[in-house]
């Protein structure tokens, strides 16, 4: 038995140092990193603002819990608060902590609405919300479901997209709805503007939350702070996490004054949620982030990256059906399976994640420059140029840099 719980498929690679994109191996080689530790490292890595964050405030005081005032939470409550629909945050180590914490509070908001009997959470197919029983029954994934008994209620699940099978789905004990705006692991699915809009107004309708979770869509990631700013729509309830600690483990669950009115003191906790270290390079990453010129830079980057892999998408449908995503979150769906793309991508110093729906996704650093959106596209190519079969015979097809 590995000395791990072997429930991880771990690449035979392990790193040694970071600089802002690029990840250096044990072995010397360099990578160029497009994963960012599934959308975490949005400041890339050993950025010196969150390395002085991080040592600055090791050297006060790490952990005192939740039993006593934490500065940086008010702080970064404050920040967040002023950026977004929200007037209230709950802060967790985990992007699962924090959707338990939105699921919780969204029953507990009919609770002390005189209907408990509502707490039922309508979620769509693709979607992923983490890994603890009430997230993966959130989720609805047969392949994390198995096994592990019996399933928790108070979720039901609809196609994306399709409203008549929402509506049809409200019944009494329908509490909201949960949703990521783009799905991450489900392999960059968007729902639509028109969808989220009529998700809304739905639950104006008929008393609900609009919960979104955009633990990986989230903080810049999008060229936007969070994705629903791009939409006209506010939720009722938002999760975040992955980035906002930039690899710190950090996650919040934000909420109006409304959906909050049921979590009062006792109601939920964490020993280390929110604790000083995580506060302070919380409150370093999103005044970074948060910046107009920060968002601005992600958007043109993203737009060169974007364009390029359409380019390669067009020269290559064999290997790229198409492009999705938005920003800095995006996807290559592919043609040839996406695993074998993403090692063959690896092995060109590009590391990728892959997705559901035979998704390659690319998530860098919100730091990156345009050499190296250029450089990523140009291993893209090579690999795309070696798994092409339409370039047999026709090598010269494969020269359009
Ligand atoms: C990663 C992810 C989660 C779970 O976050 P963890 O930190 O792994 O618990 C939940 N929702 C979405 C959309 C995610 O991408």
């Amino acid at each position: 038995m590995s000395p791990v719980l072997p429930t991880y498929a771990r690449a035979d690679i392990s790193f040694e140092r970071g600089e802002g994109a690029w990840l250096i191996a044990s072995n010397g080689d360099r990578y160029l990193d497009f994963g960012a530790g599934v959308a975490v490292n949005a400041l890339g890595h050993a950025h010196p603002k969150l390395i002085e964050a991080l040592t600055g405030q090791a050297q006060k005081v790490w952990h005192v819990s939740n039993l006593y005032q934490v500065e940086g939470q008010t702080k970064l409550a404050e920040k967040l608060i002023s950026l977004t629909f929200a007037d209230t945050v709950f802060f967790t180590n985990s992007g699962a902590e924090a959707l338990e914490a939105s699921i919780k509070m969204a029953r507990k908001y009919h609770a002390a609405s005189g209907n408990p009997e509502r707490y039922e959470l309508i979620t769509f197919e693709g979607a992923f919300h983490g890994r603890t029983l009430a997230t993966i029954a959130a989720g609805g994934q047969e392949k994390y479901l198995d096994g592990f008994g019996p399933r928790m209620p108070g979720f039901v699940q609809v196609p994306l997209n399709d409203i008549e099978a929402v509506k049809a789905a409200i019944g009494d004990n329908t509490a909201g709805f949960l949703i990521e705006p783009i799905q991450g692991e489900g392999g960059i699915r968007e729902a639509s503007k028109d969808f989220i809009k009529a998700l809304r107004k739905l639950a104006d309708e008929h008393g609900l939350l609009l919960v979104f979770d955009e633990v990986q869509s989230g903080v810049g990631r999008t060229g936007h702070l969070f994705a629903y700013m791009d939409l006209g729509v506010v939720p009722d309830i938002m999760a975040s996490a992955k980035g906002i600690g930039g690899g710190f483990p950090l996650g919040a669950c934000l909420a109006t004054a409304e959906a909050a009115k049921g979590m009062t003191p006792g109601t939920h906790g964490s020993t280390y949620g929110g604790n000083p270290l995580a506060m302070a390079v919380g409150n370093a990453v999103i005044d970074e982030v948060a910046q107009p010129e920060f968002l601005e830079h992600v958007r043109r980057v993203a737009g060169r990256l974007t364009q390029g892999l359409s380019m390669l998408a067009d020269e290559y449908p064999d290997v790229i059906e198409t492009v999705r995503g938005r920003g800095l979150f995006l996807g290559l769906k592919c043609k040839a399976p996406n695993t074998d793309i993403q090692k063959a991508l690896m092995a060109k110093g590009l590391l990728t994640v892959a997705a559901g729906d035979n998704v390659v996704r690319l998530l860098p650093p919100l730091i990156i420059s345009e050499d190296e959106a250029a450089d990523a596209v140009s291993r893209i190519e090579s690999v795309c140029a070696a798994l092409s079969q339409s370039r047999e015979g026709d090598a010269s097809g494969a020269a359009a840099t």
